[in-house]
């Protein structure tokens, strides 16, 4: 009866929470899964309360005047966005630096690095559909740069699609992540 009353609270506080807000796996709000604009309507919807409560909402306060993660303060903790930009910023350079003829212990360790990405990102929602992504046919092709690139684009491709956003041409990766825009 008590976990079903501590389901029931669960349901609730979900209820509760404005769009957008996810929850991490302790069932509090995951401010890598969540955008700041969620985060910030939470956090005036949620009543000032200094004895809070294992399992109610917790949440921090966000900046004067923060409407977007543009607005954030560089030493904020990332949301959704930002971490996102980051981690993008960080993989395709990666595959911008993959080798055209890597070795095969190179190709084993990428894979090895990517399957564990997929297990540790911190927006968990995201790893998931990453790693749901991956498995429905679209595992990492890692024999030479252009794939690798290519592969990576895909994946990105796959979360504007989630989002609304439009897809980016994936022949151009290497322009947008190596070379440069050609005049
Ligand atoms: P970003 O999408 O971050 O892109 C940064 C830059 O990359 C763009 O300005 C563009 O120049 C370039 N670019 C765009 N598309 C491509 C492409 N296909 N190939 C190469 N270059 C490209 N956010 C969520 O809200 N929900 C999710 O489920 C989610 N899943 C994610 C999963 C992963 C693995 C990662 C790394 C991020 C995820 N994100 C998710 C974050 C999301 O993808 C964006 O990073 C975030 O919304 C910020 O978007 P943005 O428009 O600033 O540009």
């Amino acid at each position: 009866q008590q976990q079903r009353a501590q389901q029931d609270g669960g349901e609730e506080q979900k209820k509760q929470l404005p769009k957008g807000v996810v929850l991490g796996p302790d069932g509090k709000p995951c401010r890598s899964c969540t955008s700041v604009s969620s985060w910030m309507a939470m956090a005036r919807s949620a009543p000032a309360s200094k004895d809070k409560q294992p399992g109610t909402i917790q949440t921090t306060t966000p900046p004067a005047g923060a409407t977007s993660s543009l607005s954030l303060p560089d030493d904020c903790p990332p949301d959704v966005e930002q971490l996102g930009r980051s981690t993008w910023t960080l993989l395709h350079s990666m595959t911008a630096n993959y080798p055209e003829r890597p070795s095969l212990t190179q190709q084993m360790e990428t894979k090895q690095f990517i399957s564990l990405f997929g297990k540790m990102y911190p927006c968990w929602v995201c790893a998931d559909d990453f790693r749901s992504w991956m498995k429905d046919g679209n595992e990492p092709r890692v024999s030479n740069r252009d794939e690798f690139g290519k592969w990576m684009c895909e994946a990105h491709n796959a979360v504007n699609v989630k989002l609304g956003k439009k897809e980016f041409d994936c022949n151009k990766w290497e322009e947008r992540w190596r070379t440069g825009w050609k005049d």
